[in-house]
């Protein structure tokens, strides 16, 4: 017998204590599934491999041969592990793909009538077909979720603008050939009602909503408190989860404290700020809207409103010429603002995106780009400077890195 497989899987198939978990064992291996209220987890032998999937059946994340996985929803897998201590990371190719998830999805289908739970099949009569035509719906139901913080990567994303309200900064291709659109309340309708479709069991997995894409909050106050009567109405989430979405500096200002204040208490939990770097010059250089003055007016009212903040760094931006007065400014800037748990500060190292004008322009500038360690050293330097106003209660400090991003 191999693989689990077989009537001696199904003979010593265990009830865990809580009702949650069942055990199937033959003389090749052990496979463990845990059900959760979110996740089922599929644990072969001790330790590894291990997959998880949502409660639609669809591969979230592995752990084999040393190496992390994790599915998009676009049916794309990362594959990241370590090296001498560094992290690497890389796409699968659609074939190795293809093998993968195969395999993944064969196991499933033996743990599943192995167990006989009538939860886990969900798992079974996946093949690469119906996962490339779940791929087409999630496209159908979103245009390209381009990017999200690290902690948002498992929120429930709605797309309430399309693209960005700037959409000029040089170092940025995200949003390149997407007009800013800003949606109607009855489209905000429609497009939940396609979301809570496309996640169907799987939704509660979702423990946060994120307003995509860029500079959603940007739209006029009567437009959003629009959105988020729909949002109520449509009872998308667990009641007093949070409401999280990216803002520009700038536009923060354009609400007023008693704006902000009335968005916290309705959901309005965190509000990431892509500040780049605290230099003024350097950020005119890179078309950044906005200056180190907006971010820390920004902050202040968002937090004398009630809503958290994030402060995104880019770490190596402006290479060597501009790396003094970017570790200086930076430094003074998040001194500057009232920071404190609940915040968070990111640190995201440049990464040279391939449809956006930086790299051009640095070399017509004569900029020379910091290398890892350089940019690693950057980060030490601006995190050995900060001096939080309550050394108790610091914000959290994270890396931000762009090319680990999946949805
Ligand atoms: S960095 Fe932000 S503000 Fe600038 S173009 Fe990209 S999404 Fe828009």
């Amino acid at each position: 017998m191999t693989n689990g497989e077989g009537p001696d899987g199904a003979r010593n198939t265990q009830h865990a204590t809580r009702n949650t978990q069942h055990a199937t064992r033959n003389t090749q291996y052990a496979i463990s599934v845990t059900i959760r209220p979110q996740v089922i987890h599929l644990l072969v032998g001790d330790a590894a491999p291990s997959y998880s999937f949502d409660l639609a059946g669809r591969l979230i994340g592995a752990f084999e041969g040393g190496r992390n996985y994790r599915r998009g929803l676009d049916n794309r897998v990362l594959q990241k592990w370590a090296e001498a201590g560094v992290r690497q990371r890389r796409w699968l190719a659609p074939d190795e793909a293809r093998a993968f998830l195969e395999a993944a999805y064969r196991l499933a289908d033996t743990a599943a009538v192995a167990i006989g739970d009538p939860r886990l099949d969900v798992l079974r009569g996946w093949d690469w077909a119906r996962l490339q035509t779940e791929a087409a719906r999630f496209a159908a139901v979103y245009r390209p979720v381009s990017i999200l913080p690290p902690d948002q990567y498992l929120a429930l994303v709605l797309q309430a603008t399309e693209g960005c309200s700037h959409n000029r900064c040089t170092f940025c291709d995200f949003y390149q050939g997407r007009p800013f659109r800003i949606k109607s309340p009855d489209e905000l309708r429609d497009h939940i009602g396609a979301v809570r479709q496309f996640f169907g069991p799987a939704l509660p997995l979702r423990k946060s909503l994120f307003l995509a894409d860029a500079n959603a909050l940007v739209a006029p106050m009567a437009r959003l408190v629009g959105w988020l009567d729909v949002i109520a109405e449509k009872r998308i989430l667990p009641p007093g989860a949070g409401i999280y979405s990216f803002m520009d500096a700038f536009d923060v200002q354009r609400k007023s404290l008693a704006e902000w204040t009335e968005l916290a208490t309705r959901g309005l939990r965190r509000v990431y700020i892509g500040m780049e770097t605290g230099d003024d010059v350097l950020l005119r250089w890179l078309v950044k809207p906005g200056a180190m003055a907006d971010v820390i007016e920004a902050v202040i009212t968002l937090k004398s409103a009630g809503v958290a903040v994030s402060v995104i760094v880019m770490t190596g931006i402006g290479g060597e010429h501009y790396a003094e007065a970017h570790v200086r400014g930076t430094i003074n800037a998040l001194n500057a603002m009232p920071l404190a748990a609940g915040d968070i500060v990111y640190f995201s190292p440049f990464v040279d995106q391939p449809g956006s004008a930086y790299g051009r322009l640095a070399a017509e500038a004569g900029i020379n780009p910091l290398n890892d360690a350089e940019i690693a050293s950057q980060e030490a330097a601006i995190r050995a400077g900060l001096r939080f106003r309550d050394p108790a209660h610091p914000p959290q400090c994270s890396k931000y890195d762009i090319r680990e991003f999946i949805y």
